[in-house]
């Protein structure tokens, strides 16, 4: 079965854990895969999630390579817009291969409600 992966920045993390908890019932049906900060703090809240390295460290970059292997459903990434991050070019790119590998991709909570109830 194929990952949802999950990211947030540092200012949406809470949100990204209300969310899970949200829908923790699709959640517990599917793999998921965090980058290492996000994947911490949905441990704590109960969560079994399996992580990469953190977002600046080249997080982001493995879950783009796990997508063009094909084993990523979904990519939910809760982004701070008004935050500056250091590993933009990252960040790109792996937006940038959801829409290559035309892979469902969630940047705010309304948008990952289609995706948490639409697959599975
Ligand atoms: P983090 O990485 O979960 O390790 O904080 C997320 C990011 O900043 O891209």
């Amino acid at each position: 079965m194929k990952y949802i992966a999950l990211i947030a920045h540092d200012g949406k993390k809470e949100e990204l854990v209300e969310f899970v908890l949200r829908f923790q019932k699709f959640f517990s049906q599917v793999p998921t895969l965090a980058t290492q900060t996000t994947g911490g703090k949905l441990r704590e809240n109960g969560l079994s999630v399996e992580t990469v390295a953190s977002g600046p460290k080249g997080g982001d970059a493995q879950i783009a390579s796990r997508i063009t292997e094909g084993k990523v459903a979904g990519v939910i990434f809760f982004r701070d817009p008004m935050g500056k991050h250091p590993h933009e070019p990252d960040i790109n790119m792996l937006l940038r291969l959801c829409d290559v590998y035309n892979i469902p991709l969630a940047t705010n909570p309304a948008t990952a409600e289609l995706i948490a109830r639409n697959i599975v």
